[in-house]
């Protein structure tokens, strides 16, 4: 972590800042006098009416005209030294008829040089220089840290870390093998050019890491720096673009003369996506024209510089996909390294990266821990163990447990516990069955893993209940009667309302949209529909991002409405199943709710008794396995709206 040199250029700044505020109150100060006091002092200002009147009445002796303002003296106040009041007024400036009537009155007038007077200059000198610092200020304010002269829009804001001073270094980074040993060659490279260049080997110029947010790009890309030695010039991809056309680019061109200096040294772009988005994007509306120029002059910059000089072009990116192909294609950034989400041993050495600052212990078992996490990335793991170690101190406990550990999962999965917001009897009711039909079903689906848990303790924003299900391996395939079971067991809540209560509640509508999507995914996206076939009917633009929905493909309105149908029947379907289960583990239902209602979280030995004694339905299977309902089974319409119960015409 370089604190001590952020501290120290953050001093820095706070210091040329005081300088900079105490010059522009004083400034202000001279302005003021200038414009207000000095001036004042020896006028007195007449209506102009006034000034007509007193010429026309013979009173005045001379008139010096300004082009702002005329100067006169009356004839029963000469000017000298014991009066103290010249008198001004403000002429009209259509009136063209004055020095006419001036001489009529026989009175002396001369004219004064306009823009004379020396407080005139010093004004304009004043304002300027107060633009120039404010101007100042604002640029720097913009910059965070970068240079506070004014005037310098187009210079790079990258911040160099110069040698070995991000401060992290490989060992830091865990769980992401594969990408480091990639990265290593780098390191290898900067430290001994001369061989490869003497074998005639080209490096590559551009490394592009990708991958889900959180799994250590940004910190990869430190590493690097600090392992090589190098200076390393970083900087985001959204800072290139400004609200000027232009700048973006003049800042690209001056980030690469910069490292060009400096070579060798690393240049790490992180966001790439922020400003090398697809010119032909499809989404776009107007072409923006900032960024645009911003990425062909990186492309510019790119070709021209020769790898071999020692520069290399890192960037990072969660949204490959967004990408312009330009970018992608060989001589640019030519490397793609994937930093995915780590495995249970990778998870495992996060884990001991993280926890090496947190006193241990001495039952907690992170090979346990990585098991209980998949899907987790590293910077989930690194929030797991600083969550783990705030629960310990709130507690006041000597060290981290294993019991801070598992709290602080559920907590980063479900939200925080809310003790304080009371249900009614009613409520409290239908959340046990609902949470009780989820661990039912869950109990018995194919691939989810157990059930840990099921509490009715609200948490979170929206979560009345919840029913913890945590795989005991990582899964990176799910096989069709998988998700099938999951969408059942998604639809084990409400199922079991309907059941119980004859009613539906809206607590399910987290539940439904899930099933929804679900089955939406395994027709359009896994090709899993038997009558549709193995087609994707969506296009994937989110490859690393969860929760965003991919657009159609340009699909025939019969299509789509087939797609809609079937997406329908694997829901309807799941609930079929799901209801037939609960009916037929109706006792054991109504028991354990009974159960939760009274303890309110149910886990364990207990727990496990009950889950125990689920039974299969015999249709059960051969639905998992081909969606298909056995023969005779009926689904009456309102099936989903829980009126009815599902019929069966056996
Ligand atoms: P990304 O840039 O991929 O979105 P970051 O590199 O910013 O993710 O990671 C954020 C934080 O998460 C890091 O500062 C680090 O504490 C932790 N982290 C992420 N991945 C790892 C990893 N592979 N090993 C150790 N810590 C990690
Ligand atoms: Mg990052
Ligand atoms: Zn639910």
């Amino acid at each position: 972590m370089p604190v001590d040199r952020k501290k120290n250029s953050e001093q820095k700044k706070s210091d040329s800042g005081n300088l900079r505020n105490s010059l522009i109150v004083f400034l202000m100060w001279l302005l003021f006098l200038n414009l207000f006091i000095w001036p004042a002092t020896n006028y007195k200002v007449e209506p102009y009416s006034k000034f007509i009147e007193q010429v026309e009445t013979g009173q005045v002796a001379k008139v010096k005209i300004g082009s702002d303002r005329i100067y006169y003296e009356l004839k029963s106040e000469p000017i000298d030294d014991r009066s103290p009041q010249d008198l001004i007024t403000i002429p009209v400036a259509s009136d063209t008829q004055l020095p006419a009537i001036l001489r009529k009155h026989d009175v002396e007038f001369s004219a004064i040089p306009s823009s004379g007077g020396f407080f005139n200059v010093l004004n304009w000198i004043f304002i300027i220089f107060i633009f120039w610092v404010l101007g100042g200020w604002l640029l720097s304010r913009g910059s965070g840290g970068g240079s506070p002269a004014p005037f310098m829009f187009g210079k790079s804001k990258a911040r160099i870390y110069s040698e070995g001073s991000t401060g992290v270094t490989f060992d830091d980074v865990a769980g992401v093998d594969e990408a480091k040993a990639e990265l290593q060659e780098i390191v290898d490279f900067l430290e001994r050019a001369d061989k490869y260049i003497r074998l005639g080997a080209k490096i590559p110029k551009g490394v592009l890491l990708v991958g889900p947010p959180g799994t250590g790009k940004t910190l990869l890309a430190k590493a690097i720096a600090g392992e090589a030695g190098v200076p390393f010039f970083s900087i985001s991809g959204s800072e290139f673009i400004e609200l000027f056309v232009g700048i973006g680019a003049s800042r690209v061109r001056d980030l690469f003369e910069q490292a060009k200096k400096q070579a060798p040294c690393i240049v790490f772009i992180d966001e790439l996506d922020a400003l090398g988005k697809s010119r032909a994007a499809p989404s776009q509306l107007t072409s923006n024209d900032e960024r645009e120029q911003t990425l062909n002059q990186l492309l510019a910059e790119m070709d021209g510089f020769d790898p071999n000089t020692g520069v290399i072009l890192l960037a990072a990116t969660n949204r490959p996909e967004v990408l312009d192909p330009a970018l992608l294609r060989p001589g640019r950034f030519d490397r793609q390294v994937v930093v995915d989400r780590p495995d249970k041993i990778g998870r495992q050495a996060i884990l001991e990266v993280h926890a090496r600052f947190v006193v241990l212990g001495l039952d907690v078992d992170l090979e346990k821990l990585a098991a209980r996490t998949p899907g987790f990335a590293g910077a989930d793991l690194a929030n797991l163990v600083n969550e783990a170690a705030l629960l310990a101190a709130r507690n006041n406990r000597d060290s981290v447990t294993m019991q801070d550990f598992n709290e602080a999962i559920e907590r980063i999965l479900t939200g925080l516990e809310k003790k304080s917001r009371v249900l009614n009897e009613i409520e409290k009711k239908t959340v046990a069955y609902h949470e009780v039909g989820h661990a039912l079903i869950g109990a018995l689906m194919p691939g989810a893993g157990a059930v840990e848990k099921i509490s009715i303790v609200p948490r979170g924003v929206g979560a009345l209940g919840y029913t913890l299900q945590l795989p005991e391996e990582d899964r990176f395939l799910a096989i069709e009667d998988e998700i099938r079971g999951r969408i059942a067991a998604l639809l084990g809540g409400r199922c079991a309302e309907e059941l119980i209560f004859r009613k539906v509640s809206t607590g399910a509508s987290d539940d439904i949209q899930k099933a929804t999507d679900l089955a939406e995914r395994f027709v359009t996206i896994y090709g899993m529909s038997n009558k549709l076939g193995p087609i994707a009917f969506e296009k994937t633009q989110h490859q690393f991002l969860e929760g965003y929905t991919n657009p159609r493909r340009p699909v025939s309105d019969k299509v789509s409405e087939e797609i809609d149908r079937e997406v329908k029947a694997i829901v309807e379907g799941a609930h079929y199943i799901a209801t037939t289960i609960l009916a037929k583990n109706r006792q054991l239902l109504e028991e354990t709710a009974r159960i939760l209602l009274e303890k309110e979280i149910l886990e364990g030995e207990e727990l496990a008794q009950q889950l125990d004694r689920v039974q299969s339905p015999a249709p059960m299977q051969q639905w998992l396995e081909t969606g298909q309902l056995p023969p005779g089974i009926v689904l009456s319409k309102t099936t989903l709206n829980g009126k009815q119960k599902p019929k069966t015409t056996v």
